[in-house]
């Protein structure tokens, strides 16, 4: 797959020199984000239009139970759909009326596209237009692609998001709202919240939320603060309605938080000292939580391989707030406005990679033989067998990593490779 380039800022140039790789891949497709996505907006069902090999991807990543009643599906193209001999339209109406008839309560299904319903053409924003029609007042129908032709892991909740960001209310508002954009779990939007009021800034919204019916109106009123690095689409959406970002790191660990708390505080007018009395206490705890770990990190060496879009400022957190060194930092995509507060927190002279060829990659990773490798899970196990530690990206969404109260769990994640190998070289398990 080609991906469009996005030019690196000059900036961002100057400082580094990032080699730009296309090539063989090994990252998860768009589905993967239903996992995080569903288990957020809660009264949504992500109904994927594909194959079988979809449908297993789909519940082998959920590790769905049994007994439990998920809010995903899929809806099998077989072999008449792909060669054209049936009307595909038909069939999804048919399974869209099971799945209300089972679930009710549902307020919003998405028509999650495929790699089989790009390849044989299947429109499904027609089609959501026309059940949107069909179940008017009901349930909304929202199509996005989560094809592994066109989409990384994360690039499934950009697409999810901006599909959903298309058709949010336009904000008439005079007063300033802040939207924080990207999917957060509960207890982190909690959190947030809480710090937000402490700061005086009691008019935010979260997007998504755990209503998909709960939908932030936005307009030029609305300033927009990302929680997640990889929302280019989305955050383009809302800004063609007006929304004006705030560029700011991003909440992980305790120095990214601090910084992404002021960043908007300072758009919202708040006085220095109020940030100063409401954050200290939330930073001292999460630098405590860090030092814990910070001794057992400190010195050594980490590749990143292009998977999550996270690698950038996971890879400042690591090595500001963690000592660690980093040897290697890929990224899918750069998108360089929405790392425009990390690009400048790099360590100086660290390769960087933008886009991704595998076996080169592998290389480089065995040349430098990094203490830590953070990588898709189809990587890491033949790393490991190679004596390499490595780090499953998808565990860093699907665990709550941000914020100040987070920070020490997120060392934790990097530290528990580490510690399974000394674990191995004394020969018994901690
Ligand atoms: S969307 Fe494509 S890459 Fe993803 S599981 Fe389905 S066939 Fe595989």
């Amino acid at each position: 797959m080609t991906a469009e380039v996005i030019a690196v800022s000059e900036e961002a140039s100057e400082r580094f020199q990032p080699l730009q790789e296309r090539g063989q891949r090994a990252v998860f497709c768009g589905l993967t984000s239903i996992i995080w996505l569903h288990r957020k907006i809660q009264d949504a069902f992500f109904l994927v239009v594909g194959s079988r090999t979809c449908a297993h991807l789909i519940q082998s990543a959920a590790g769905v139970m049994i007994f439990a009643e998920p809010r995903f599906g899929t809806a099998v193209l077989g072999d008449r759909d792909l060669a054209g001999m049936a009307d595909c339209n038909e069939e999804l109406d048919r399974v869209v009326a099971q799945v209300l008839a089972r679930r009710p309560e549902l307020k919003s299904i998405f028509l999650v596209g495929s790699c089989p319903s790009e390849v044989i053409k299947l429109d499904l924003d027609n089609a959501a237009g026309r059940l949107s029609r069909a179940y008017d007042g009901q349930v909304r129908f929202v199509a996005y692609s989560g094809s592994g032709i066109e989409t990384t892991f994360t690039q499934g909740e950009d697409n999810c998001l901006a599909s959903l960001a298309a058709g949010l209310p336009i904000a008439t508002d005079t007063e300033e709202r802040l939207l924080v954009v990207g999917t957060v779990p509960d207890i982190v939007e909690d959190q947030f919240r809480r710090l937000f009021q402490q700061l005086g800034i009691d008019a935010v919204d979260f997007f998504p939320g755990s209503q998909s019916t709960d939908l932030p109106a936005v307009g030029p009123n609305t300033r927009l603060l990302l929680a997640q690095p990889f929302l280019g689409e989305t955050l383009r959406a809302l800004e063609s309605r007006g929304g004006r970002l705030i560029s700011a790191p991003f909440p992980l660990g305790a120095e990214g938080s601090e910084a992404w708390f002021r960043a908007a505080a300072d758009a919202f007018g708040v006085e220095p000292q109020t940030q100063d009395s409401v954050l200290s206490a939330p930073r001292q705890r999460a630098e405590a939580a860090l030092s814990t770990y910070r001794e057992e990190l400190a010195d050594k060496s980490f590749t990143m391989l292009p998977d999550s879009q996270l690698e950038i400022p996971l890879a400042r957190f690591l090595s500001r707030e963690c000592g660690m060194t980093p040897r290697e930092v890929g990224t899918p995509y750069f998108d360089a406005r929405v790392m425009e507060a990390e690009v400048p927190l790099l360590p100086e002279g660290v390769d960087w990679v933008e886009g991704q060829d595998l076996d080169p990659a592998l290389d480089r990773v065995r040349a430098v033989r990094p203490d830590l490798t953070v990588c898709g899970l189809g990587i890491a196990n033949p790393l490991e067998a190679e004596g390499l530690r490595t780090k499953w990206s998808i565990e860093l969404l699907f665990t709550p990593i941000q914020g100040f109260e987070q920070a020490g769990d997120l060392a934790e994640l990097f530290a528990r490779p580490l510690r399974r190998e000394q674990a191995l070289e004394v020969g018994s398990w901690s």
